[in-house]
């Protein structure tokens, strides 16, 4: 037998477990939003011509690069975009990050950056984040192959003012920097106005969670016209990820209802603060969160036996093992009914257990 397994690229994938097919619980794990998206969304579902699915969508999903350059007040050739922001950022890794330096992310952060930097063969480091969860900007001075990191950072929710991405950005202008904004739309600023004035910044969004829509699929990139037409030049040699005719019209139609948009991301940072009270009433702390979801450990409640209970109650919440972050839970905001479900499980079983 020969040794071929030795030569396999070896990661973690995310858990499937995560995404069960049951709609009968209260799903707080996977950072989703729990308002439907925009109502024009359903109508150009409705209106689908399905006739048109026969043929091959346009592979630089013009309409929807067009309209999200539209509401971010920017040119066409500033905007590109993917199949989630998953897609976006894997195709900025392979565009922008090679083997030859390594490149910088947050020790803790989110857990796809390292499966792709070991799938992509990209060397990388990890500055711890200090004891309150903060990236400290210092960190990022050093010399380096490249840097990513989400604003607000997963799975903490602590944001990094922009004056520090400025700084970051500013003394790294031989690489590129990439800010992942997948939760910037529940309370931080964005790094958006930074990319007329440096060439090495793209930013990172998503339609995934303040937009409602996971389940479609649609992420995009903001840069200066360079960085953006050096991702669709790599993206243009993979067949594979063009977005499809579906989605490209139903994200034009999320995009353009502003409105929903503001009611419904104001909606959950509104629960995300009465969740927070209710939490810190029954004893849990945790740092201030700016995204849709809570970091939340609790000195007297172990965050395993916690979160194997809410399973039971079909309440599902994300708990990741071991290290520093072992004893925490990562609850996501759903609809302020849910979340009082949830409190008021928690209570009880904090009640019988201590
Ligand atoms: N970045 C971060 C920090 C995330 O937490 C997620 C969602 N899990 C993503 C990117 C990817 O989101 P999507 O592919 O759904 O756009």
């Amino acid at each position: 037998m020969g040794n071929w397994e030795n030569n396999i690229r070896k990661v973690v994938p995310y858990t499937p477990g995560e995404q069960p097919n049951q709609t009968d619980m209260i799903k707080l794990n996977t950072n989703e939003n729990p308002y439907p998206p925009a109502p024009g969304v359903t109508e150009v579902l409705r209106n689908t011509d399905t006739d048109a699915l026969r043929l091959y969508p346009d592979p630089a999903a013009k309409d929807l690069v067009h309209a999200i350059a539209g509401e971010y007040g920017l040119q066409d050739d500033q905007v590109f975009v993917g199949v989630g922001s998953d897609d976006v950022l894997a195709m900025s890794f392979l565009t922008f990050f090679n083997s030859e330096k390594p490149i910088l992310f947050p020790d803790i952060t989110y857990s796809f950056y390292d499966v792709w930097a070991e799938l992509f063969r990209i060397p990388y480091e990890r500055p711890a984040l200090d004891e309150h969860f903060h990236i400290k900007k210092e960190d990022y001075f050093r010399e380096n192959g490249g840097i990513i990191f989400p604003n607000p950072n997963a799975p903490t929710g602590v944001s990094l003012p922009l004056s520090d991405i400025e700084d970051i950005v500013e003394h790294n202008q031989d690489v590129i920097v990439i800010v992942d904004e997948a939760y910037v739309d529940f309370g931080t600023q964005s790094a958006l106005p930074l990319i007329e004035k440096y060439e090495n910044l793209l930013v990172v969004q998503t339609f995934s969670k303040s937009r409602s829509m996971a389940g479609m699929r649609i992420g995009f990139a903001l840069a200066c016209p360079k960085l953006i037409k050096y991702l669709n030049d790599v993206k243009y040699s993979f067949n594979s990820y063009t977005m499809n005719r579906t989605s490209i019209a139903a994200g034009v139609a999320a995009i353009k209802d502003q409105e929903y948009f503001l009611e419904t991301c104001g909606k959950i940072i509104e629960t995300r603060e009465w969740t927070k009270k209710e939490l810190r009433k029954l004893g849990f702390y945790f740092e201030e969160s700016k995204a849709n979801f809570i970091f939340a450990a609790h000195k007297n409640c172990p965050a395993e036996k916690l979160f194997q209970a809410l399973r039971e109650q079909y309440i599902y919440v994300r708990y990741f093992p071991g290290g520093r972050t072992g004893n925490h839970l990562r609850i996501t905001i759903g609809t302020r009914n849910e979340m009082e479900v949830f409190i008021n499980f928690v209570r009880e079983y904090l009640r019988k257990e201590n």
